[in-house]
């Protein structure tokens, strides 16, 4: 049963359940996506029934912020494990792929980024397959789904942040020959080595989007949702409305 954070159930797994599971669903051919909410996206899904729709309509559902953590806690159903990053699910599914020589395509990013992504993440994981790559600024989605599924990959990274990568896949899920798509937002710029990752010391304290935030200061507006949020939960708790 899924954890409900403001209307978006959260599957509670481990990084490593959430990867077994992923591996699992790709080998099953089940067709389906998974998605990492974070509570900008919870938030905005309260006001959009389409977007909330197609994050609860994903086959995992993993919580990609410290916030839905919190969240999930002061609403008196904890998310046990922690938080899922996107990227490291990435990294970890990848680690399970490319011992069965399985293959991803890369969708997303400005141009190049992502065809430089897969060149590091073939290096990194000796095994697995870059069935393709395309950018993330396309106005036809038929061409790019076409490319997609004539190169047959096992999984399809979505990379075009949120919420265009959750519509995206809800609305094309049925169009994809693709047995797992991933939502994963501005993964392939770490993966091209465009973008860096917090320091560790900021992972490891639930501060990753702190960092996020000096290094980009105009995420800074999109981040007023946190505490309202986090305001919403306590609210939610105190009075169950
Ligand atoms: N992007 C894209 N197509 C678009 C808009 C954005 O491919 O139409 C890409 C953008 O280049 C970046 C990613 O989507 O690589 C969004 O990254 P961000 O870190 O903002 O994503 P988040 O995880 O915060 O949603």
């Amino acid at each position: 049963m899924r954890v409900n954070v403001l209307g978006i159930g959260f599957d509670n797994l481990s990084l490593e359940q959430s990867a077994t599971l992923a591996f699992d669903k790709i080998t099953s051919k089940e067709k389906t996506y998974a998605v990492t909410p974070n509570p900008e996206i919870v938030w905005l899904s309260r006001r959009n029934e389409a977007l909330r729709s197609a994050i609860n309509s994903a086959g995992l559902v993993l919580p990609d912020g410290i916030g839905v953590i919190y969240g999930a806690k002061i609403l008196g159903t904890p998310l046990s494990h922690g938080r899922v990053p996107g990227i490291d699910f990435a990294a970890a599914l990848f680690c399970k792929m490319a011992k069965a020589g399985l293959s991803v395509f890369l969708m997303g990013a400005k141009p190049g980024v992502a065809a430089t992504a897969g060149e590091n993440l073939a290096k990194t994981y000796p095994g697995l397959i870059i069935a393709g790559t395309a950018d993330g600024y396309f106005t036809d989605s038929a061409p790019i789904i076409e490319k997609i599924n004539s190169s047959r990959p096992d999984l399809l990274l979505v990379c075009l942040g949120a919420p265009k990568q959750e519509l995206w896949m809800a609305e094309n899920l049925e169009k994809l020959d693709v047995p797992l798509c991933a939502g994963l937002g501005g993964s392939l710029d770490v993966f091209a080595g465009n973008v860096k990752r917090a320091p560790v010391f900021f992972q490891k304290a639930g501060l990753e989007w702190l960092y996020r935030i000096f290094k980009e200061p105009k995420r800074l507006a999109r981040s007023v949702s946190l505490p309202l949020f986090i305001l919403r939960v306590i609210v939610k708790r105190i009075t169950n409305a």
